[in-house]
């Protein structure tokens, strides 16, 4: 193998280095976006509420089915994201695998792949993400 060679290796290495660091930040972008936007929904039917509480409940439906819709996206973001980093997380503990396994190193839980993965569904914790932790937490102490 010339120096040539060698160059063109690395430099494909590297090229594809950063193509998957910028499919994470652009995949991180996107869920943050749309964490943003659940928000400001969330803002959205309050104030609706407080300026006229009677308002017809299918207003409501309407806003809480954007939620929901942008939580499947981010549900399935987060999916994609975890696999470019080589490893998924178990249904039923959250732990982290190793993308490789197809059982859950801490639960025995079988693993699901991304193609029979349900992003339709939705767990009453899909939306506790790491940047609306502090949102959403804020009202968890009202029960
Ligand atoms: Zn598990």
């Amino acid at each position: 193998m010339g120096i040539i060679d060698k160059f063109n290796d690395a430099q494909r290495v590297v090229a594809e280095k950063s193509k998957t660091a910028a499919e994470v930040s652009n995949l991180k972008r996107k869920i943050l976006y749309e964490e943003e936007r659940i928000v400001e929904i969330f803002a959205d039917i309050g104030k609706k509420y407080y300026k006229n509480p009677n308002d017809d409940p299918a207003s409501f439906k309407i806003l809480c089915d954007d939620i929901d819709t942008r939580r499947r996206r981010i549900k399935r973001m987060r999916y994609e994201l975890n696999n470019i980093k080589g490893y998924k997380i178990c249904p039923k503990c959250d732990a982290e695998v190793n993308d490789r396994f197809q059982f859950c190193g801490r639960c025995g839980a079988r693993l699901p792949e991304i193609d029979d993965t349900d992003f339709t569904s939705l767990e009453p914790n899909d939306y506790y993400t790491e940047s609306s932790n502090n949102v959403f937490n804020a009202d968890s102490t009202i029960k």
